[in-house]
């Protein structure tokens, strides 16, 4: 069989209607009549996303020939027998603007493989080339093509033939074309590219110039940067939004445009803080998810679920680094730190569905809950994100303890690199806890099954303490308070309602009630748009002044609109929850945190 037995055509040949045209060549097609498929899902996203809805017209030819074309399911086709070269022609609709799929218009063309690359069933391990191409007209003769798939004569950045060993390594290179803009640096001798698309008005040499300390704190933290020739950050600038996608060579990402620093601007706004935090995250996945990986995400199969119990390791442990370099490589201060850890503790203590869901459930379950979240979730799930971080948090110090500071969970991560990660050993669901023990030569038996099989509270109290961090939860100081310091002499609140509002402007309507609040125990219900408190009328805007007035014990008569009925309880008004976390310095805490860099205290 040659080396080429597959290659690939892609050109965005409707910008307008968004539609890109993909052809097929598949030399040797299975004797038995071919079949073909789009996955339902892209790794890094744990949710079944039928990417074949979006194919428009599907067709097979052979030498000019027309070959039949069944469909079997959602995502499956099967052609007729033929001899080959067989030639699959199809379009497929992308119009969204997300890192998961892919989207196309007359500014840019952005795409995911598992979007646009069909898999063929037998051939997904051999290697297959693609020629991207640019929209035809003059309009689009300056756009260029930001990919890390290995070039195959194609210029850098430029359309043309490109390779990957496998499908796998097909559908975990993105593509973007456009006329994007491009900022590069180096780290451990690659070459590092800083793709930006969208509209924007940010300094993207410093944008850079901040990501590069980050990327080296990484290698450094795990030795070495896998084998790659170049790493991309695909950059899309939008007026609202945020998010992140891993490959292994590049990432996605998705920004609010005024997150980013403006040309004069140097201080790092607390927007600006997440954006470097997204940038570390994905980074730090380079390693963690996408080399040192669950076994069932060694080519893992993509026209179904693949469960693990993992991912709270995943993206907890990469949760827990993201900002830690930040603090590591001097960009923010201890105290800033300890804010974002405080806000993270915040957000734990304000979920009851910690007290329902283990962190190995949630990993398990993120395939219909995490990943479809409703009005109930904080009431029924626990993120493995936000739980997982602290967990790795929790971890590391209680390594950091038990061996006097010799060993910490950068160690653990090290060894997971060279054992698991560098030579593409998956972990299996059972092995990680007893591997981390090992490295560590510590019984961690009891810490796992109590932080990560069980749904029994977090204790940080004493062992921040023993790392010179006191912790003091407090009531939240008005709706928006998300914990960490407190600021100024805001005035707590002293009741508790139960609820939050879908947006702090318009109509107050009720996103979610907490099981067995006020709210709750009274019979309102998300989606509930309340109209008066003590019959006088509140909006989400001054809602927040009039709650700051009761206090616990307080009995308040609410009107709301469920639909269009009008409906009327009285709220027995409960103390407001200690739920809101603080975090500060309160002795020696260098060897947690380090000694923290004075210029930006
Ligand atoms: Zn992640």
């Amino acid at each position: 069989m040659s080396q080429n037995a597959v290659s690939y055509q892609i050109i965005p040949y409707n910008p307008q209607a968004h539609l890109f045209r993909i052809k097929c060549t598949i030399e040797n097609p299975d004797q038995n009549g071919q079949r073909i498929s789009l996955p339902a899902w892209i790794p890094g996203s744990y949710m079944i996303r039928e990417f074949a809805k979006h194919v428009v017209r599907l067709s097979a030819c052979t030498n000019d020939q027309a070959v039949a074309v069944n469909k079997l399911d959602k995502q499956t086709w099967q052609c007729a027998r033929c001899e080959g070269p067989l030639t699959i022609e199809y379009d497929v609709y992308a119009w969204d603007l997300s890192v998961r799929q892919a989207h196309l218009d007359t500014r840019h063309a952005f795409f995911n493989g598992t979007s646009v690359f069909v898999a063929v069933e037998g051939q997904e391990n051999l290697p297959c080339r693609v020629n991207i191409q640019l929209p035809s007209g003059n309009q689009y003769l300056h756009w260029r093509v930001a990919t890390a798939m290995k070039r195959d004569g194609a210029n850098l950045f430029q359309p043309g033939w490109y390779y990957a060993a496998d499908y796998d390594e097909l559908v975990d290179h993105p593509v973007e074309m456009g006329d994007f803009e491009i900022a590069d640096f180096e780290v451990a001798g690659v070459p590092h590219h800083f793709v930006v698309t969208g509209r924007h008005y940010s300094d993207l040499k410093r944008i850079a110039a901040d990501i590069k300390p980050l990327c080296e704190h990484h290698v450094e933290m795990f030795g070495e940067l896998p084998e790659m020739e170049r790493y991309l950050f695909l950059l899309t600038c939008v007026g609202e939004g945020y998010g992140g996608l891993e490959h292994r060579a590049c990432c996605s990402l998705i920004s609010t445009r005024s997150d980013l620093p403006r040309a004069h601007e140097t201080h790092i706004s607390e927007e600006y803080q997440k954006f470097l935090g997204l940038c570390s995250h994905e980074y730090f996945h380079t390693w963690n998810v996408k080399r040192i990986k669950p076994k069932v995400f060694v080519k893992p199969k993509l026209n179904q679920e693949a469960y693990t119990r993992l991912l709270w390791a995943f993206e907890g442990i990469t949760s827990y680094y993201d900002d830690l370099s930040l603090l590591r490589v001097g960009m923010i201060s201890r105290e800033n730190y300890l804010d974002v850890l405080a806000r993270q503790i915040t957000r734990y203590l304000r979920t009851p569905g910690r007290h329902q869901q283990s962190v190995a459930e949630s990993s398990f379950e993120a395939w219909t809950k995490f990943y479809k979240q409703d009005e109930n979730s904080l009431n029924a799930i626990v993120s493995y994100y936000n739980k997982g971080a602290l967990v790795a948090c929790l971890l590391d110090l209680e390594i950091r303890r038990q061996t006097n500071h010799m060993k910490s969970l950068d160690d653990v991560m090290r060894q997971l690199w060279i054992e698991y990660g560098k030579p593409g050993i998956g972990i299996d669901e059972t092995e990680l806890q007893n591997l981390i023990s090992t490295m560590t030569g510590l019984d961690l038996n009891d810490f796992f099954e109590r932080t990560v099989s069980s749904c029994a509270e977090l204790e940080f109290k004493d062992i921040f303490s023993e790392f010179g961090v006191s912790y003091t939860t407090r009531a939240p100081l008005g709706l928006t308070d998300l914990g960490g310091r407190p600021w100024g002499n805001c005035k707590s609140m002293s009741s508790y309602f139960g609820f939050d509002l879908k947006a702090r402007f318009g109509p107050a309507v009720l996103a979610y009630v907490l099981v067995d609040s006020p709210f709750c125990q009274a019979g309102f219900a998300a989606g509930d748009v309340l109209i008066a408190l003590d019959r006088l009328q509140v909006d989400a805007v001054c809602l927040e002044s009039r709650l700051l007035r009761y206090k616990s014990g307080d009995s308040v008569h609410v009107h709301v609109f469920r639909g269009d009925e009008l409906i009327e309880a009285d709220v027995l008004l409960q103390a407001a929850q200690q739920s809101t976390c603080c975090l500060q310095l309160s002795g020696d805490a260098d060897a947690w945190l380090g000694k923290g860099n004075p210029m930006t205290v």
